[in-house]
């Protein structure tokens, strides 16, 4: 069968790949502890799980409008609010499957053939492909390792044509855990501004932020700065509910709108218990989200001091999300191998620890460990790592 030609284009998804080698090998007995997942490890909290029982047994069990239950669009308005301090009307926001496919259909509806599509690397391994399946393309900006992978307004300005239709932010990102602080948002913001550049807001990982840091939506640093953006969040990460597949979009009314419009002719609309199950956890107790920052937070702290110990390990501290990605280019030469891959292969196959490669993100010398799981697990696979290391050394 003669497959279309946007599909045979699309890039395999490196996280799954490494996590279906990790499960092969346990099924044949092996001992391998995964980090490789991108979800919280934590059950969704009881209260969410109740509301969507209780929703299916009122009988809420039918289409719900496109853009989402008009309920749960007032709790997401409202949650913004709290939190950004910026006020949205119902037609600037769409509930969809996840904020993975509120992006999807919102590049759909923004890109032209030939479009650009500004993406910092490391990356999310979803967004060149999303972009790709849209006809757009994607011009990577390399955020530096010595500027903590954040990219700069010079670079910013520099990759700018007259096809560039929008850059991605990802603040806290994934895979580094970086975040950007205000006033490098305003700054990234105002060559926004001055281009006509929509600025799209990837914020999945908002409520995951330790220490003293704070996370920042650019949309929130002017009116201005508002009407540039989409936002693009959902409970996926916040409330541990990846399964449920609940995302959003907030912003322009016309982008929404036809946004709306092409998730009228694909899901008709996100699943309604799903639905019901969001509207508990933005309307709820926020206390399990902080219970679960708190998990992520000691186990950072703890996780991080062993990792950077390792030799030929350097790693930037993230500031939020669940991973942790040092650079091991030192690490694969001390070992003999020649690259990072080969590296990551090696730590599956004897080291028996599954991390996924920066290769996948964009940047080949970096390996990406998420710490959503038990620090038993974590301390065991990061000694394992170690002595795998100094083995070989
Ligand atoms: N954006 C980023 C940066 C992510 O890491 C993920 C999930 O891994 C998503 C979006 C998608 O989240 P959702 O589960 O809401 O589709």
């Amino acid at each position: 069968m003669n497959l279309a030609n946007r599909v045979m284009a699309l890039s395999p998804s490196t996280t799954l790949a490494i996590t279906a080698k990790a499960k092969a090998l346990k099924e044949q007995g092996e001992d391998v502890i995964g980090l490789g997942a991108g979800e919280p490890d934590f059950n969704t909290p009881q209260h969410i799980i109740e509301a969507a029982v209780q929703s299916m047994n009122e009988g809420y069990t039918k289409y719900t409008p496109s853009a989402g239950l008009p309920a749960l669009k007032k709790s997401i308005i409202e949650k913004l609010i709290r939190d950004q301090g910026i006020t949205y009307q119902p037609n600037e926001i769409i509930v969809a499957n996840g904020a993975k496919h509120a992006l999807y259909t919102l590049f759909q509806v923004l890109l032209n053939e030939g479009d650009e599509v500004i993406i910092p690397t490391p990356y999310w391994v979803s967004y060149p492909e999303q972009v790709k399946l849209a006809g757009g393309k994607p011009i990577y900006i390399e955020g530096l390792e010595a500027n903590q992978f954040k990219i700069t307004p010079e670079q910013l300005l520099n990759s700018i044509t007259k096809k560039t239709k929008a850059v991605i932010i990802n603040s806290p990102s994934n895979p580094t855990g970086v975040l950007y602080t205000a006033e490098e948002l305003f700054e990234l913001g105002k060559i926004c501004l001055d281009e006509n550049i929509l600025i799209v807001s990837d914020e999945i990982y908002e409520k995951l932020i330790y220490g003293e840091h704070k996370h920042i939506s650019i949309a929130q640093l002017s009116p201005e700065l508002k009407d540039q953006t989409i936002i693009i969040n959902g409970v996926s990460k916040s409330h541990s509910m990846t399964g449920w597949r609940i995302g959003y979009a907030a912003g322009n009314k016309e982008i929404i709108e036809a946004m709306t419009n092409l998730a009228s002719h694909s899901t008709s609309n996100p699943t309604t218990t799903a639905q019901y199950a969001a509207l508990a956890a933005y309307n709820g107790p926020q206390e399990p989200v902080e219970v679960m920052r708190q998990a992520f937070e000691k186990r950072l702290e703890i996780i991080y001091e062993k990792l950077v110990a390792i030799p030929g390990f350097t790693c930037v501290k993230p500031q939020g999300a669940f991973y942790l990605y040092p650079n091991v280019k030192k690490a694969a030469e001390l070992t003999g191998y020649n690259n990072v891959d080969d590296f990551v292969e090696a730590l599956l196959v004897e080291a028996k620890v599954a991390v996924v490669p920066g290769s996948g993100f964009g940047t080949p010398e970096n390996i990406r460990l998420s710490y959503a799981t038990s620090l038993d697990q974590l301390e065991k696979a990061v000694s394992r790592i170690h002595q795998f290391i100094e083995l070989k050394c």
